[in-house]
């Protein structure tokens, strides 16, 4: 395998860092982009053709005619994804079997998902805050072993089988709740009604990846979510239901070389978070609206508010060692213009004492501890020379770097994907 053959872009936060347009930038390099977990909970927007997209489980290489494949550690829901395939193509892109892989081996979201999700959701004593798209439960099948997986849609018999061996479980989840409970032949009928458009897309994702490394093609990894949703290493019990660190780039597609893999993590240069859980350098008030206006921080699949606030180098620090990232793309630096000074945190107070580390649970009595740093008066935005930024922002790059312990290897300074700093590229090649 030759270095920097193959790059995974993972978010470093609590998500929405602006993967999509660092990914999209990567991809114009890459030959195949490869979706390796979460499902169509995670949103990207970019702007790539002169228009803006807004991608749940497609493969932003599909924009520059690079083959997309969904490997088998995303749940998909296929109904979300022919409507996202139809919006595309409404929008001049057209996704034929030839353009996008689906390993047979994905589990699949169905509506009963969303129903079991739901009534768990509604009697949480503190709700997680999901996206309610039915992946969590997705996900718990799978490892239950009764999910139903893409490559069964070619079996009606089998396909049968399966589908009572689900529906026994959540059936009787259902009736616990007192919730009403799914009909076989409903649930069958829409998988048979669903395969014939899926199969085409259908294929086993392993050698294909093998055969592409083996001919010197460039892989790109796309990672959903971000380290600090990571099921064992995030902020539970507020994070998502599977694992988003690098190492799942090799689990969720079946080509465990993919951990030799550079991974450049992306990162807001302030934090942002949506859903419950604690958030040490959340801002409430008038800060906390100003970021959030000024960043746009709205979701893209739901629309929620995000919550907004500082920088926080404590849990960046811990996620880029758990996620196994070597260098951070940080994003949003155009978001801090104007403001008089920048803070960061570098540690937490807690009972009385100096956490450089996050503790397990992240308690409410947990207070930021912060480093102000000079704000900078020249704006930022645009800007795709790293000399030109204002010294100010230069240092607090580089100050964020010394607190995290990976060098910023790309700043974005806008949405365009042109507005972006390139000071080394993960694919060893000049953008
Ligand atoms: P993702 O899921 O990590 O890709 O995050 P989002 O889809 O929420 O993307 C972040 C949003 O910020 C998108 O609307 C991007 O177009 C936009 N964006 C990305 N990078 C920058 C940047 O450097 N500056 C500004 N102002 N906007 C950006």
């Amino acid at each position: 395998m030759k270095t920097n053959q193959q790059c995974i872009v993972m978010g470093a936060q609590w998500g929405d860092e602006g993967k999509g347009k660092i990914v999209d930038l990567l991809a114009a390099q890459a030959d195949r982009v490869i979706r390796f977990n979460g499902g169509n909970n995670a949103g990207h927007t970019l702007v790539a053709r002169g228009k803006m997209w807004k991608l749940n489980l497609l493969p932003c290489g599909l924009l520059h005619g690079r083959p997309g494949i969904i490997g088998s550690g995303v749940v998909l829901n296929p109904e979300a994804l022919f409507r996202e395939m139809d919006a595309v193509q409404q929008q001049g892109l057209d996704v034929s079997p030839d353009q996008l892989i689906v390993s047979d081996r994905t589990a699949l979201v169905l509506p009963v998902h969303h129903q079991v999700e739901a009534a768990e959701e509604s009697r949480r004593r503190r709700p997680i805050g999901t996206t309610l798209r039915g992946i969590g439960p997705a996900i718990q099948d799978k490892a239950g072993r009764r999910a139903i997986r893409a490559g069964d849609l070619a079996d009606a018999a089998l396909l049968e089988e399966r589908v009572e061996d689900l529906l026994s479980y959540h059936n009787a989840l259902l009736t616990g709740w007192g919730e009403p409970t799914v009909k076989k032949e409903t649930l069958l009928q829409q998988l048979l009604a669903l395969a014939p458009r899926l199969l085409p897309y259908v294929a086993a994702v392993p050698p294909l990846l093998e055969a592409s490394a083996r001919t010197g093609e460039r892989l790109l990894y796309e990672g959903a979510q971000a380290i600090l949703l990571d099921v064992d290493h995030g902020t539970y019990p507020y994070v998502t239901s599977s694992h988003t660190a690098a190492a799942q780039a090799a689990l969720g597609t079946g080509y465990g070389a993919a951990v030799q893999a550079t991974v450049l993590g992306v990162c807001k240069a302030y934090t942002t978070r949506v859903g419950n859980g604690l958030f040490p350098t959340e801002l409430s008030g008038p800060e906390g609206d100003a970021l959030r206006e000024r960043g746009g921080e709205y979701g893209v699949n739901t629309g929620r508010p995000r919550r907004c606030g500082w920088f926080d180098a404590v849990t960046v620090r811990a996620g880029i060692r758990a996620g196994g990232i070597q260098s951070l793309a940080l994003t949003k630096l155009d978001v801090l213009d104007g403001m008089v000074e920048v803070k960061v945190a570098t540690g937490y107070r807690f009972k009385g004492q100096l956490l450089k580390e996050p503790p397990a649970s992240l308690s409410e009595e947990l207070n930021a501890v912060y480093e102000t740093l000079p704000g900078w008066r020249r704006p930022t935005a645009g800007i795709r020379d790293f000399q030109e930024l204002p010294e100010e922002a230069r240092n607090f790059v580089r100050r964020i770097e010394e607190l995290v312990d990976v060098p910023v290897t790309m700043v974005s300074t806008g949405a365009h994907r042109d507005d972006t700093i390139v000071l080394e590229s993960p694919f060893g090649v000049a953008s």
